[in-house]
């Protein structure tokens, strides 16, 4: 008999989780408003709701902490960071921030300027932001494939070189750099190719434009390489990620996804100019520039964080798992975005809930659902989320409507993906019976899915 696939790791800390009825649920969905953002994190049983900051640390990383060195400056801690992450990304400058947008706003203080133009494979929404407000212009220039939800490729977050091309050449001298995000949030936590990174730093490069690696789950991006593209079978993650940021400029990273902490972020470089620069942003804004509004114990666990999530066995299986859920959803012909990405799954709502409206909020309704019928929190990833046309105020129902399951890094079994996917199929099995939506009682202007207040129809 062949011995089946088990985890890489076992469990030495425990961590109780509480059931709830559906009646106890029904309350607490209707006190929040029909908005998850809203319930108590006791209310829920198994939380999909972000994969950010929510993965458990290993014994060794726990260690770490208790090794923390916390001098204000110089401290050892901040050393054996910066260690390891010259180590494994090969940049010689290393600024530690609390966390990934503070990585962007320390970085893009320095080269973003009113009126700047900077592409990118579908910016994530705080990536977006920073460039926003400093009144300059993203422009997204993921291929095409990625807005096919059942198209299987290999790569689906890779960037459209053509694309690209075109917005280097129509805006000649106005463009600092482009951020290419690995694996591609925005798309579904879809990989890109090593192909395509090199590719796009050599366009960029040839009409002398940076690039910045948005590096949230770059393990996860390497992992995918080394899985499925040709040449990269026999090589380790660690030389896989190496090789991929000798073709880019710099890197953000948000640490609570591939660190593997609750909290962390860092910049790194080899470009002094930027290093000297993007340093006199993070003195104000993140603290002085060997902690960046870390803990020194912070700064060892990340250390450790990155050391062993960039080991095979790690990796295999964390995509084990969220593709051992995808597998169930097949079997039980529940639609999602195809094929699983590194980190989450996205149903798409406007398959299931064919009878709900789109007015009335498909994905949403689908979240509200799941929730009730098992304490299982996801997000929505549509209307909602899309807020309204600055201009018309209208809904902006142009776009996909999905509900996304995020999977937490060595936080749950195969058993809570089968409850997961239990759960999905009884809401699935009983579809053409849900015919009404949700509507909204009250919004904010701007982001309004955090906190925004509905009602249910019936
Ligand atoms: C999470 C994330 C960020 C922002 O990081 P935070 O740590 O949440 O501030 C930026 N880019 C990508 C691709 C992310 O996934």
């Amino acid at each position: 008999m062949e011995i089946p696939f088990a985890e890489a790791w076992k469990i030495k800390m425990i961590e109780p989780l509480k059931k709830s009825t559906r009646e106890q649920r029904e309350q607490w969905l209707k006190e929040a408003h029909y908005n998850v953002f809203m319930l108590k994190a006791e209310q829920v049983y198994i939380d999909c709701l972000t994969d950010s900051g929510t993965g458990a640390m290993s014994d060794r990383q726990w260690a770490e902490l208790m090794l923390g060195d916390e001098s204000y400056a110089g401290a050892t801690s901040f050393y054996k960071f910066e260690a390891m992450v010259q180590k494994i990304f090969g940049f010689k400058y290393v600024i530690p921030t609390h966390q990934g947008r503070a990585a962007e706003n320390v970085l893009f203080s320095y080269l973003v300027k009113e009126g700047n133009v900077i592409p990118g494979n579908a910016h994530f929404d705080t990536t977006k932001g920073h460039i926003e407000s400093r009144k300059a212009r993203a422009i997204d220039v993921t291929c095409d494939e990625a807005r096919d939800t059942q198209l299987e490729v290999p790569f689906k977050g890779n960037v459209s070189l053509e694309k690209l091309e075109k917005v280097l050449k129509e805006n000649e001298g106005n463009v600092p750099f482009m951020v290419l995000t690995i694996t591609n949030n925005t798309v579904g936590g879809q990989p890109v190719s090593m192909k395509n990174i090199r590719e796009t730093s050599e366009l960029c490069h040839r009409y002398g434009v940076p690039v910045v690696m948005d590096s949230a789950r770059f393990a996860e991006n390497a992992y995918f390489i080394k899985m499925r593209e040709e040449g990269y079978a026999d090589k380790t993650i660690k030389e896989i990620a190496r090789e991929m940021y000798t073709h880019v400029d710099a890197m953000t990273m948000s640490a609570k996804k591939d660190g593997v902490v609750n909290m962390g972020g860092f910049i790194a470089t080899n470009n002094k100019d930027w290093y000297e620069g993007a340093k006199l942003y993070c003195i104000p804004f993140e603290g002085f520039i060997t902690y960046g509004g870390l803990n020194g114990r912070d700064l060892n666990a990340l250390a450790q964080g990155l050391d062993e999530n960039t080991e095979f066995d790690m990796l295999e299986t964390r995509i084990h798992q969220v593709q051992y859920l995808a597998g169930l959803l097949d079997e039980y012909g529940i639609p999602y975005q195809r094929p699983v990405g590194g980190h989450a799954l996205f149903i798409d709502a406007d398959k299931v809930l064919c009878n709900v409206p789109k007015e009335e909020f498909p994905a949403q309704t689908l979240t509200c659902e799941l929730y009730l019928e098992a304490g299982i929190r996801g997000c929505e990833i549509g209307y909602i989320l899309a807020d309204r046309d600055p201009v018309t105020r209208e809904n902006r129902f142009g776009g996909l409507d999905l509900l996304r399951l995020c999977i937490a890094r060595r936080v749950y079994t195969d058993n809570h993906m089968k409850v997961i996917a239990a759960a999905l199929k009884n809401v699935y099995d009983r579809r053409d019976s849900i015919t009404r939506g949700v509507a909204i009682e009250w919004e904010a202007p701007l982001m309004r899915h955090f906190t925004v207040q509905l009602r249910r129809l019936q």
